[in-house]
């Protein structure tokens, strides 16, 4: 008999089985072959404390310690760009974000692409970094492991019964006292199967293009780059340069690609900012960020029954609200007192949307 079943191998269930695994037995389920193969394999790996609505900004801040300690994060930088016509948006955009606004001239030092007949308005935050995504989610694996639990793959979840305790159904059976679901996009798909009431997820596509460097450029200590309002950003990656057009466009959970005219327009969006014209993208790729209906983390267990616990909704902040978001979970689910402030963890449980 298992005492956490976790159903779902991408941040949210690694995160959350490691630290559960501290205290009793865990068993993580993942459909695919391989760990991280949704979402957490295919993300911008970027933290940012002050990216996400408040209760994401108060996860990002309870997580940046461990981040620091386990040395995960390289420092990268965010630049904020906009037109002439977009002045209003840039003011609301720094103050969100606490930037600082910079010259043209002194953004294109760190960015010499940079067109300054398009770019009116520039910002950077130092605060900004790359985390080792591959390496978070291999860790919490092995905390799992070392602590006598067990990830296995290959295994979906097709039906869960309850009979006293939790029977699970995938390419094995499984018994488990307290259920987690971190099945992201197919969240509420599990707790309906579980004869719990979904919580409205959607997944919205976001896709990505890998381009060569422009220009040639040695690209490694640029900023990442972001359109005013999110309509679009690039960021270094191994010497090439990933732009995204920032869509958030509702789908149904599936395994997800890029979509050409999306793609093609946000790439255009990132070209008019810039000197250097996108000559080849060298490939594409889309993964699903999915948002509960007030758009942050559905964490904790459900008041209908509190074997069920929730870790969904990470949206796009999965891998950065990932050590507090986890902690969280565990402490509901143990009924510990939560670290996090009383407002913060409300505005983070379940009760709030039923
Ligand atoms: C393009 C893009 C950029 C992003 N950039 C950032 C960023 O810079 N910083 C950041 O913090 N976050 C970012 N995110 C968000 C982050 O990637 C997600 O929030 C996070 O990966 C979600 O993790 P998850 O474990 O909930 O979902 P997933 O990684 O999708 O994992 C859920 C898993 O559940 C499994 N599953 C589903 N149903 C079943 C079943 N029935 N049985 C067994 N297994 C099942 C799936 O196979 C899947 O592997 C980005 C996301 C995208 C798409």
């Amino acid at each position: 008999m298992i005492d956490f079943l976790i159903i779902g191998g991408g941040i949210a269930g690694l995160s959350a089985g490691a630290r559960l695994s501290e205290h009793g037995t865990v068993t993580v389920l993942e459909a695919e072959d391989a760990l991280g193969y949704h979402a957490s394999g295919r993300s911008a790996a970027l933290f940012e404390e002050g990216y996400g609505p408040s209760s994401v900004v108060a996860l990002n801040k309870a997580s940046a310690e461990f981040f620091f300690t386990n040395d995960y994060l390289t420092p990268r930088g965010l630049m904020l760009v906009a037109k002439s016509d977009q002045a209003e948006q840039f003011r609301k955009d720094l103050s969100e974000l606490g930037m600082t606004e910079i010259s043209v001239a002194d953004a294109m030092v760190h960015v010499p692409v940079l067109n300054p007949e398009t770019v009116a308005y520039a910002a950077l935050s130092e605060g900004a970094y790359d985390i080792d995504t591959d390496r978070m989610l291999q860790d919490f694996a092995r905390t799992i492991r070392a602590n006598a639990g067990s990830v296995l793959t290959r295994q979906k979840v097709t039906r869960i019964r309850k009979d006293g305790n939790w029977l699970v159904e995938a390419a094995d059976v499984f018994q488990a006292s307290t259920i987690v679901n971190a099945a992201g996009a197919w969240a509420d798909e599990v707790a309906r199967m579980a004869g719990i009431a979904p919580i409205g997820i959607t997944p919205r596509r976001r896709s990505m293009a890998r381009l060569p460097a422009p220009g040639g450029h040695d690209v490694k200590n640029w900023p990442m780059m972001l359109g005013a309002g999110e309509t679009w950003y690039a960021k270094p990656d191994a010497g090439k340069l990933l732009v995204s057009p920032s869509e958030a466009d509702p789908v149904e959970p599936h395994d997800a690609y890029a979509d050409d005219m999306v793609l093609a327009e946000g790439l255009a969006r990132y070209e008019e900012m810039v000197t250097s014209p996108v000559t080849r993208v060298e490939t594409n790729w889309a993964g699903l960020r999915s948002f509960a209906p007030d758009g942050t983390l559905v964490l904790g267990p459900d008041p209908s029954d509190e074997s069920f616990v929730w870790s969904a909704g990470q949206g796009g902040y999965g891998f950065q609200t990932a050590p507090a978001a986890s902690r969280l979970v565990a402490d509901l689910a143990l009924g510990r007192a939560p670290e996090l402030d009383a407002a913060m963890v409300s505005a983070l449980t379940v009760s709030r949307l039923r």
